[in-house]
């Protein structure tokens, strides 16, 4: 079938709860089999470990000892690289609360595993001490992790290493068959480049593993990681479970990331895998051509009336001035969504090896999970030059790419009240031109920096940053305006762009009125 009819045949399987409550956990506990279990008594050998590890982050996509992700390469950012960082830990470490009882927050972790423990036929031997001894390797884990910002000093956040150099530094895990694992059918190599986040780390997290006298916890911990990662797909006490711990640990607030009503749940897993399919029902139907094109205009019209304001900077030399006027005209501009996405070819292709089944929700997680980052990461390591968005279609969040020298506006944001087919010019300019202007001027960042304009005026320009810094450090709210000042130079500037470009779209074009609200066009636009 095409890309489409799977997203809607994965949206119904997830929506089918009769058939998920059914089954119950037995398809979980099929899976669990497969990786041998809670109860192995011979994990002690380094191979059955790697092994069980490999199977994890391989087939399930679960990461318990460390996170693999591909991402642009800080050394050249043209191309992608492969990076390595610590695992995204389902128990909050010990520093998130600060304030809070943290044994409390450990009771609470604890009874929630013993409830899994419950639901799944858990370990048998005493699961109450396999779980308590789990918790303290975690935490033992947790510990070892270096601080981000002690990383940022200490300048360590990319280090480049090789799969040969890690085998080097955390003998623990046999690294070549590992990364064999996840990147399958990609080829890999000692010589393989990695850029690693935390290398303190992964070589503490190596000796933990070695050191650990209870190999058997080791296991465990994978198991628990496995069953985290897939119980968003399970029956209705799964989601119970979370959502209580959820609760306790992050208030009502935080138990409100994970949805209460079914519909929307299942749309947010479908769109987490067929973001693609997603993204074109989205723009059939909330972004016509018309509205893309009007986009398209309002943006080049900002866009002249930067180029025009560049020619009024007294701190500016004229050499740097062409420069920015280069920068403006080389600019790359995303409006609503990524090209290749209404090309249902592509998209088709796209999914062309994922089977999935008409009603067992889970085994259709699990086949996705795994068919969709083989894909993923296939398309970061082989064709560079692609650069995929940030963001969905449908998100209200625009956004500036260095790496690319590109701004995306997607589609989500093109609605009332930031924009609308039928409204004055005026209301358009004054919203969704504001936010245009604002990451139009995000690609001059570089001036403001110290150093950034050895050419410029740099007193002239000091002068006017200064007294930005005092506008916003004058309001009534707490700001600091040393530290939001690109963001500030955007705003403050997107809002004169803005205004000009509409003084100038005025020229070209008929202005609507607003009956009954009595107010000017100007006053419309603010
Ligand atoms: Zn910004």
């Amino acid at each position: 079938g095409s890309a489409k009819e799977k997203a809607i045949q994965f949206y119904r399987s997830c929506m089918d709860t009769q058939q998920i409550e059914s089954q119950g956990t037995q398809p979980l506990k099929d899976l669990l089999n497969q990786v041998g279990g809670w109860n192995i008594t011979d994990v002690g050998n380094g191979k059955d470990f790697n092994e069980t590890l490999q199977t994890v982050m391989g087939r399930y996509n679960t990461f318990p000892f460390f996170r693999v992700h591909v991402g642009p390469s800080p050394f050249n950012l043209k191309t992608n690289i492969i990076q390595i960082d610590h695992p995204e830990f389902e128990m909050p470490p010990k520093s998130k609360f600060k304030g809070k009882n943290y044994l409390e927050v450990l009771r609470v972790y604890l009874s929630y595993l013993k409830k899994l423990g419950d639901l799944l036929g858990g370990p048998q031997d005493d699961p109450s001490d396999s779980f308590s001894l789990t918790l303290s390797f975690i935490s033992n884990l947790q510990q070892v992790v270096t601080p981000l910002q002690e990383r940022q000093q200490r300048g360590m956040l990319f280090f480049l290493t090789t799969i040969k150099e890690l085998q080097e530094k955390a003998p623990a895990i046999d690294w070549l068959s590992c990364l064999q694992a996840i990147f399958y059918p990609m080829p890999m190599n000692y010589s393989q480049p990695i850029a690693v986040h935390d290398m303190d780390y992964l070589r503490g997290m190596s000796q933990l593993i070695e050191q650990w006298p209870k190999k058997r916890v080791l296991h465990i911990y994978m198991i628990i990681c496995l069953v985290g990662n897939l119980s968003p797909a399970l029956d209705s006490r799964f989601q119970d479970a979370r959502w209580e711990l959820s609760k306790i640990l992050y208030g009502e607030m935080g138990s409100r990331m994970i949805s209460a009503e079914r519909w929307r749940k299942c749309l947010t897993d479908t769109s987490s895998f067929f973001e693609p399919v997603l993204g074109e029902m989205i723009v059939q139907e909330i972004f016509p051509q018309q509205t893309k094109k009007l986009a398209e205009q309002m943006f080049s019209e900002i866009q002249d009336a930067l180029y025009r304001q560049l020619d009024q900077l007294e701190w500016m030399d004229e050499q740097t001035r062409q420069k920015a006027k280069a920068l403006v005209s080389e600019l790359q501009v995303e409006i609503g969504y990524p090209a290749y996405i209404l090309q249902t070819d592509k998209v088709n292709l796209e999914y062309q090896k994922l089977e999935l089944n008409e009603d067992t929700f889970f085994l259709n997680v699990v086949t996705c999970l795994k068919v969709l980052r083989e894909n993923s990461y296939l398309k970061l390591l082989q064709d560079q030059s692609q650069h995929n968005w940030h963001v969905s279609p449908w998100t209200v969040h625009s956004y500036y790419s260095i790496r690319h020298h590109m701004v995306v506006f997607p589609a989500g944001m093109f609605r009332s009240p930031f924009f609308h087919m039928e409204f004055p010019s005026a209301v358009n300019f004054g919203a969704i031109g504001v936010f245009m202007a604002h990451e139009l001027l995000h690609t001059f960042y570089g001036y403001v920096l110290p150093g950034g304009c050895p050419t410029c005026n740099r007193s002239a320009l000091q002068k006017s940053i200064d007294c930005l810094i005092k506008q916003y450090e004058s309001y009534s709210f707490k700001v600091n305006g040393t530290f939001t000042l690109l963001e500030n130079i955007a705003d403050t500037g997107g809002l004169t762009i803005a205004y000009q470009a509409y003084k100038n779209w005025l020229k070209k074009h008929k202005e609507k009125d607003l009956p009954k609200t009595g107010l000017s066009h100007d006053q419309l636009f603010y």
